[in-house]
């Protein structure tokens, strides 16, 4: 059982927000901290521990430092991430390149930042070291098991899994880096997302600590840093249970000790990349009821819409949705919980049970925290909504403006004359 509480009670929460524009997002300073420090004294025994948060989750510079200021780092996979990262201050020691795909110019600024640079591909060595014209002193790979593992839904069949290095180049990989001189070597990989099971995250620690054995042994590199990637996943249903990660770490310092410590490797630095363990939780997408209509189905048509979180049309997820000021209202009517957006999947939910809903009625979409806004579009010329954060003292932060008309209009020109680039 997960609760799916809301950061205040809903009346204090509806007089709060009562100002302020719908939809919008709302992030819960408090909650945010609180989890994320927890997740680290979890790991105090892991040698120079670090989760290096996947910018991807929610890219916002005001909750990006905040984690920093906690000895996060930050997983970037593009050039604006590595960017924002560094405009957040964050030393480049600290951000995790895991590109894939990727162009020259990022391994160029990754490689100015003094990022790890983090290769999806053992044809990249020779990209990365033409776009460089030199090596990195430090070099990581990322790692795809093929048939030795199985995946899970969002992240797909290892095999059919377009990341990594595969098991037959993986030990080359290493071989070729310490020849062109590498001095520091990591290994990382992510084969699971949004996963609850804690026994699939001990399983990868095992796969990469034996692998870890594996590279020393046939190249004579030791490895100083394991990355186990994202993927811890957040109960979205209220039915499911929260990962037992007090449990994952006991066992993985079990593997830690066997595998790395008995052989004489340790000591390595572990690190993960969550993104939305950390977060999604404590993020909420707040939404007007615009209509309530009834068809064929009965509708709750909200002023939000799939471009603003686009994970239930996406992947059909589930989202739990409170209806501000009605918790103890039988949920006793059926409703298509549904956007603006001309497409007929732009729905929230389908056959959801919620108390009878009005218009005006303020509906918060619970664990939107992590890949919410982040994931959000302009199909429909719809403008992204804004940010807010709860602080820690109660009060109610914007930590990103709404998108406006101007702003949406700013690559456009309408006097049929080319754009200026
Ligand atoms: C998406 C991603 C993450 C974060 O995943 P979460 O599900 O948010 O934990 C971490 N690392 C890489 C390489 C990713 O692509």
């Amino acid at each position: 059982m997960s609760l799916k509480n809301l950061p205040l009670e809903d009346k204090e929460l509806q007089d709060l927000i009562k100002d302020v524009p719908t939809p919008f997002y709302l992030y819960d300073e408090k909650a945010i901290l609180n989890n994320a420090q927890n997740f680290i004294d979890l790991f105090k025994w892991a040698p120079s521990f670090i989760n290096y948060f996947a910018v991807k989750a929610c890219p916002n510079p005001s909750i990006m430092k905040r984690l920093f200021d906690l000895g996060f780092g930050a997983d970037c996979s593009s050039l604006p991430e590595l960017e924002l990262s560094h405009k957040c201050g964050l030393p480049g020691a600290k951000m995790m390149m895991t590109s894939n795909d990727t162009p020259d110019e990022e391994f160029v600024r990754a490689y100015e930042l003094g990022a790890i640079i983090n290769l999806d591909d053992i044809t990249h060595i020779e990209a990365m070291e033409n776009a460089l014209g030199c090596v990195p002193d430090t070099i990581c790979f990322r790692y795809n098991p093929g048939p030795d593992r199985t995946g899970n839904v969002i992240i797909g069949n290892p095999v059919e899994a377009k990341y990594g290095v595969t098991k037959d180049q993986i030990i080359d990989c290493y071989r070729i880096m310490k020849e062109k001189g590498v001095k520091h070597f990591g290994l990382q990989t992510m084969v699971a997302s949004n996963e609850l099971d804690g026994d699939f995250i001990i399983e990868t620690a095992h796969m990469l600590f034996s692998l870890t054995n594996k590279i020393y042994q046939e190249t004579g590199v030791k490895l100083e840093f394991v990355d186990f990637g994202g993927g811890v996943g957040i109960p979205y249903q209220p039915e499911q249970n929260e990962m037992d990660v007090e449990y994952v770490s006991e066992q993985i310092k079990e593997l830690y000790d066997n595998l790395i410590v008995r052989n004489h490797l340790d000591p390595i630095q572990i690190s993960f990349e969550l993104g939305r363990y950390i977060l999604g939780p404590y993020g909420y997408l707040i939404s007007k009821v615009r209509h309530v209509t009834h068809k064929y189905k009965d509708y709750v048509g909200l002023d939000s819409c799939m471009a603003d979180l686009m994970r239930p049309a996406l992947y059909g997820s589930y989202h739990h949705i409170s209806v501000l000021g009605k918790k103890n209202d039988p949920k006793n009517k059926m409703y298509d919980v549904t956007g603006s957006l001309c497409e007929n999947n732009d729905k929230f939910a389908i056959d959801r049970m919620l108390p009878e809903v009005e218009r005006g009625d303020i509906l918060v979409l619970h664990d939107a925290g992590a890949h919410g806004h982040a994931m959000g579009f302009n199909y429909n010329a719809k403008l992204r909504p804004a940010e807010y954060l709860l602080t820690k003292d109660g009060t109610l932060n914007i930590i990103r403006r709404a998108q406006t008309m101007d702003d949406y209009f700013e690559t456009l020109r309408f006097d049929g004359a080319e754009v200026e680039v």
